[in-house]
């Protein structure tokens, strides 16, 4: 469908006036940018009338598909009630309320872990810094101030506030920002594919991989080590799966040394894992769970942090005043927009279809792409699939950073009507939850199709 957009006006006004997030500013503003008009259900169209299947779901959030109406409604019903309070001087407004309840009954408890309590922000940055002040103020209330530092993961992605990219291991962000803060730290990933040793099962790795958790503690020194705070997957790392011996064996560390643990969720909640939270998936047991995306499926801003027992009995009975909070912390119309989007994914069952027969038929036929020449370790979790691209099947030898082969997959799944996404030689995706088995069909075609061109591609640039 074409629409009346004005394209080359758009793209002028846009790289006149529009900086964009994580994107080469001059780069941009030579080729100019795809403006995207409309979508519905899994597609999204252009402003040259192209349609395009998002696998990735906007950006990892548009979990019940585009056009609901509900969503809208919702959002208008809620904005000619009450458009806007705040919640800082003792008021409160009736769906923030009726949202944390929600999220409480939701979120399950596990072992002595239960989750009643909802501290909100406006995305998955701002939820971090929350979790970093919380977890400061919780050691400070405990009497045990030296507890301040906590351990990230390299590759792992928090968010890009100062406190979210300081959590994340990522070295372009940190280069850029002076980065980390202090009292923030890292280990290493568990990517078997890349950080295995020759021989090693994943199972294995899983557990040595864990164990440069305790080494880190140790080295910091376990009574200065405040929380560890990890993806249940890394999602904008590159859809890294962790072995299952992995979460187990990171439990067994932090209870050993008493630290929190913050499950980052902002990608792996509310369905996309086949549970409402991705902790469910691994079977661990957080202190603090953050949340975004999905929780509007992306239609508007909200995030928080599922704050448990531990943590909350703590800042409730022993706390005072806690000096922190947004102008928009339980934004009424976000939390309406939330209500009925949990209210869909409720009626439509969808992690239970993530975690049923339609999430198996994705798994087996994503796995069908081991097959294809350029590609090593296809594997999917729920609703997310992660592959690397390979310049040598048997060896699994690897292509050169500067190759940018990823980009040119990337390229390629556009040029066909398909967004998927490149993290280095990794390409990823996150399809919207209510994906048939025929979309699912209609998904791996492009991505053949899309596989394909790139070998053609790289074979032509002597690549391969
Ligand atoms: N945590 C994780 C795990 C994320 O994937 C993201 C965003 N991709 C964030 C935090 C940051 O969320 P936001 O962009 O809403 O600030």
């Amino acid at each position: 469908m074409t629409t009346s957009v004005d394209t080359a006006l758009i793209q002028s006004l846009d790289s006149a006036h529009f900086l964009h997030p994580f994107t080469d500013f001059k780069d941009l503003s030579s080729r100019g940018a795809r403006v995207i008009t409309r979508a519905e259900g899994i597609y999204v169209w252009d402003s040259e009338g192209h349609q395009i299947l998002d696998a990735m779901s906007g950006l990892w959030c548009v979990n019940v598909g585009y056009g609901r109406k509900a969503l809208a409604d919702a959002a208008h019903a809620q904005m000619m009630t009450l458009p806007y309070y705040n919640s800082f001087f003792q008021t409160t407004n009736v769906p923030a309320v009726q949202l944390a309840a929600r999220l409480a009954s939701l979120a399950p408890a596990v072992g002595d872990r239960s989750f009643q309590h909802v501290f909100y922000s406006s995305s998955g940055s701002e939820s971090n810094d929350s979790n970093v002040r919380m977890v400061r103020r919780y050691w400070d209330l405990l009497g045990q101030p030296r507890r301040k530092v906590i351990i990230g993961r390299i590759n792992g992605y928090h968010g890009s506030t100062m406190a979210g990219a300081s959590l994340g291991g990522m070295s372009g962000m940190h280069a850029q920002g002076d980065l980390p803060i202090p009292n923030i730290t890292h280990i290493e990933q568990p990517y078997y594919f890349e950080n295995a040793i020759p021989g090693e099962s994943r199972e294995e790795f899983g557990v040595r991989a864990a164990g440069w958790l305790e080494a880190k503690i140790l080295e910091v020194g376990p009574d200065k080590v405040a929380a560890f705070i990890a993806e249940p997957l890394q999602g904008a790392g590159g859809v890294i799966i962790p072995p299952s011996t992995y979460w187990p064996e990171i439990q067994r560390i932090v209870d050993k040394y008493g630290i929190l643990l913050i499950s980052d969720e902002v990608i792996c909640a509310f369905g996309r894992l086949g549970h409402w939270f991705g902790y469910e998936k691994f079977g661990y047991k957080p202190d603090l769970v953050t949340f975004a995306k999905a929780v509007t499926s992306g239609y508007v801003p909200l995030g928080g942090v599922m704050v448990g027992n531990r943590v909350a009995q703590v800042l409730i009975e022993q706390g005072g005043e806690f000096n922190h909070g947004y102008t928009y912390s339980g934004h009424p119309v976000a939390c309406a927009v939330a209500m009925a989007n949990l209210d869909i994914m409720e009626a439509e069952q969808l992690p239970q279809k993530v975690c049923g027969d339609i999430g198996a038929y994705f798994a087996q036929r994503y796995a069908e792409l081991n097959d294809h020449p350029l590609v090593a370790h296809a594997e999917t979790c729920g609703f997310v699939g992660g592959l690397v691209l390979v310049k040598n099947k048997k060896t699994l030898e690897r292509f050169h950073a500067d190759d940018g082969v990823g980009m040119v997959c990337r390229g390629h799944c556009f040029g066909n009507g398909l967004i998927m996404r490149a993290v280095g030689d990794r390409m990823i995706i996150a399809p919207p939850l209510v994906m048939t088995k025929t979309d699912i069909d209609e998904l791996m075609r492009l991505i053949h199709l899309a596989l394909d061109r790139t070998l053609v591609d790289l074979k032509a640039r002597g690549l391969v």
